[in-house]
C-alpha cells in the first residue's frame, strides 16, 4: 500500500525563534537542542500495578505516544531520559526505583503517574512509599487513579514543555546540585 502524501496532513514540530532567510536558519543552541530533545524523548516504564495497565493503552494505536517521539522504550536505564513511574511502590521497593533512577545519564526527567506513585494513594499502610518523591526528585505528577491515556499523555506533554525551555547550565548549577544531595545522591 502507498501513502498518498499530498493527502496526508503533516503536523510540523513549531520552530523557536531565530533568523530566517533563504537556506538558512539561525537560532540560539538552547533552543534547537531543547526542541530536539522534546522531540525524542526516551520513556522507561517503571510499571508495578494497575496504572501500567493504562500506560500500555497510551502506547498503544489508539493513543499511540509514538506521535510524540517516544515510541521507543528503554528498558535500560542507560539509554534512557525519561523515568515514568507507574503504580504502587512498596518500601522495599524504594531502593530499586532509585537505582534505576542513579543509572540514568543527565539530563533525566522523572513523570509520577498516578495516585500511588504521586503519594502512595489509597495504601496509607506501613508497606508503601507515600510517593516517590521522598526518594527521587519527580518533575511532572499525573493525578487519577488510574489516570485515563489522555492523562498521561498531556503529562508527557507538560515534561516537554519543560525540556524545551530548560537551560542547558541546569543541571551544573548548585541549586540543582543542593536538589540532588537532598535525596542523597551525588
Ligand atoms: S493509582 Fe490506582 S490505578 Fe494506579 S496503581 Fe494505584 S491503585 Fe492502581
Amino acid at each position: 500500500m502507498t501513502t498518498d502524501l499530498k493527502r496526508t496532513k503533516l503536523e510540523m514540530a513549531e520552530k523557536p525563534d531565530g533568523l530566517e532567510g533563504p537556506g538558512f536558519f539561525a537560532g540560539k543552541l538552547e533552543d534547537l537542542v531543547g526542541l530536539a530533545r522534546k522531540n525524542s524523548i526516551w520513556p522507561l516504564p517503571f510499571a508495578t500495578s494497575c496504572c501500567g495497565i493504562e500506560f500500555m493503552a497510551t502506547m498503544a494505536s489508539h493513543y499511540d505516544l509514538g506521535r510524540f517521539g517516544s515510541e521507543r522504550l528503554s528498558f535500560s536505564p542507560r539509554q534512557a531520559d525519561l523515568l515514568m513511574v507507574m503504580g504502587t511502590i512498596a518500601k522495599k521497593m524504594g531502593p530499586v526505583l532509585k537505582q534505576v533512577y542513579i543509572q540514568m545519564a543527565e539530563p533525566r526527567w522523572v513523570l509520577s503517574v498516578g495516585a500511588c506513585a504521586s503519594s502512595g494513594g489509597i495504601f496509607d499502610t506501613y508497606s508503601v512509599l507515600q510517593g516517590i518523591d521522598r526518594i527521587i526528585p519527580v518533575d511532572v505528577y499525573v493525578p487519577g487513579c488510574p489516570p485515563r491515556p489522555e492523562q498521561i499523555l498531556e503529562g508527557v506533554m507538560k515534561v516537554q514543555e519543560l525540556v524545551a525551555h530548560e537551560s542547558l547550565r541546569r543541571r551544573n548549577s548548585p541549586e540543582y546540585k543542593a536538589l540532588l544531595a537532598k535525596y542523597g545522591i551525588e
